[in-house]
């Protein structure tokens, strides 16, 4: 038998079976290395670069030791944001497909807490959510974690870096020490063998692949003499490169703002996302950014955080990284799953000494190159392929994704492949639409009926 096959794991047959409508075909690297331990019942230490299927070997261990029968909550998983609590639990489920009855509940900041309370009075087995309201729960005493025999700590250098430090202590104080810890990384800080030392038992450590696969990445650097001439190069390498996404990572969240004002003046589609948005705002940029409505999001390290966005096809460093780390993990967002992904940074001579410390830690040899020609200034920006839409009614209003495509795609409706993304919110939703079909989409659903009803629908202005 194939080695990195599921089948050779001892696992649950309808979990293997699941798999393979999952396409999951062979188990990815860590997965390989880290699953017999896992099932085996073993403390694991896993260090891998992002997207190389870490939550599936978490996944599976912890799905296959549950007892759906025993209605107790026996896995907590901890993630950095919201948004990754969100995939998780989301990637959980798809594995979970053929477990009936199985409750898997999020429980994270920047909704309210009150209907948190609601369904853990309910009850579930899983646990996905960040440490922050993870730990108002447990002073609040509305969640209590005596019945946990499985520990994740996922993306655990992400939330050590967001000072989550004293917040995992009290957590995993309240969670009995007679249990599997298991704890995921992109990268292994000094912090993180600390707090394994101080969490895990006997831990085994699996590492694959720690830094950035040369082969997809294309990393380039540019030296500017002035922030006029760094804002230019930005301009300078979108036309260049033309890459349908791109993140350009800043320092400040001044400058996030700034550098997106400025991008929209000459006419490109930008977003800034930073700390000071609210959540609805935060969705909403995320939602028009990942659907492609909108080219380029400028977000601080910060803001970026635990953002999964695939195929990104560029990552701009306005200015260097402070470290090699952070470079490294910026720079990891592209080129993701084979895809080819290019990296600019731009430095100036003051940062120049960054660029020596990089040189350290990233194998290709690093030089500067020049920055293409400012004629490329006078061609038109092309336009982000999709449009979003709005829709005023959501889940609660009983919406779904497959109303909204069939509203679309109805009756002299639009095609199928011109749909994009949808996402339902509870009292709204969003769908993506391309650019040629704006004007009938919209029609489309303002004159339709969702569900019965009529709801409001507008259009999203870049
Ligand atoms: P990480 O947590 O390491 O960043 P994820 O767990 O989010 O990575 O996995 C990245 C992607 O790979 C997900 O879309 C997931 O569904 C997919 N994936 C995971 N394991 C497999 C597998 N064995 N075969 C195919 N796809 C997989
Ligand atoms: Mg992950």
């Amino acid at each position: 038998m194939n080695p990195s096959s599921f089948a050779s794991l001892s696992l649950n047959p309808e979990l293997i079976s699941n798999l393979a409508t999952l396409a999951y075909t062979e188990m990815t690297p860590i997965q390989a290395q880290s699953l017999p331990h896992i099932l085996a019942g073993k403390d694991v230490i896993a260090q891998g670069k992002t997207g190389s299927g870490k939550t599936a070997a978490f996944g599976l261990g912890l799905l296959e030791k549950l007892d759906v029968k025993r209605f107790r909550i026996q896995a907590l998983v901890l993630c950095p944001t919201r948004e990754l609590a969100d995939q998780v639990a989301n990637e959980l489920r798809k594995l979970a497909r053929t477990i009936h009855n199985i409750k898997i509940l999020t429980l994270c900041g920047g909704v309210p807490f009150g209907p948190q309370v609601g369904s853990l009075e309910h009850g579930a087995h899983i646990i996905v959510g960040t440490p922050g309201r993870i730990d108002d729960h447990l002073r609040k005493n509305t969640l209590k974690l005596d019945t946990v025999n499985t520990l994740v700590l996922d993306e655990a250098d992400r939330m050590l870096a967001m000072g989550f430090q004293d917040t995992l202590d009290a957590i995993i104080a309240r969670i009995p020490a007679q249990r599997q810890t298991l704890l995921f990384s992109a990268t292994f800080p000094k912090q993180i063998q600390s707090i394994a030392r101080r969490i895990m038992k006997q831990p085994i450590m699996v590492q694959v692949d720690s830094g950035h696969e040369n082969d997809s990445i294309q990393q380039h650097f540019y030296k500017v003499t002035d922030d006029r001439q760094r804002m230019t190069a930005v301009r300078l390498l979108l036309m260049k490169y033309r890459p349908v996404s791109t993140l350009v990572f800043c320092n400040t969240k001044k400058e996030t703002q700034e550098v997106a004002d400025e991008l929209i003046r000459h006419g490109f589609s930008a977003l800034a996302l930073h700390g000071d948005l609210d959540q609805r705002d935060r969705d909403q940029t995320l939602i028009r950014f990942t659907n492609k409505s909108a080219s380029v999001l400028v977000a601080t390290d910060v803001a970026a955080r635990g953002l999964d966005i695939d195929a990104l096809d560029a990552v701009i460093n306005y200015q260097i990284a402070r470290d090699a780390e952070v470079h490294v993990h910026r720079i990891g967002r592209t080129g993701r799953a084979g895809n080819k992904g290019i990296a600019c940074s731009l430095y100036n001579d003051k940062e120049s000494y960054k660029l020596a410390l990089l040189d350290v830690e990233i194998d290709p040899i690093i030089g500067s190159q020049a920055l293409p020609s400012l004629s490329l200034l006078d061609k038109p920006v092309a336009p982000p392929a999709m449009h979003t839409l709005q829709i005023d009614g959501g889940k609660k209003q009983k919406v779904r994704a497959g109303d909204i495509l069939g509203a679309l795609t109805g009756e002299n409706g639009i095609e199928g492949n011109q749909v994009g993304k949808i996402y339902l919110a509870d009292n709204w939703a969003y769908v993506a639409v391309s650019r040629e079909v704006m004007k009938p989409a919209l029609k489309k659903l303002g004159e339709g009926k969702l569900k019965g009803r009529s709801f409001r629908v507008r259009l999203i202005h870049n």
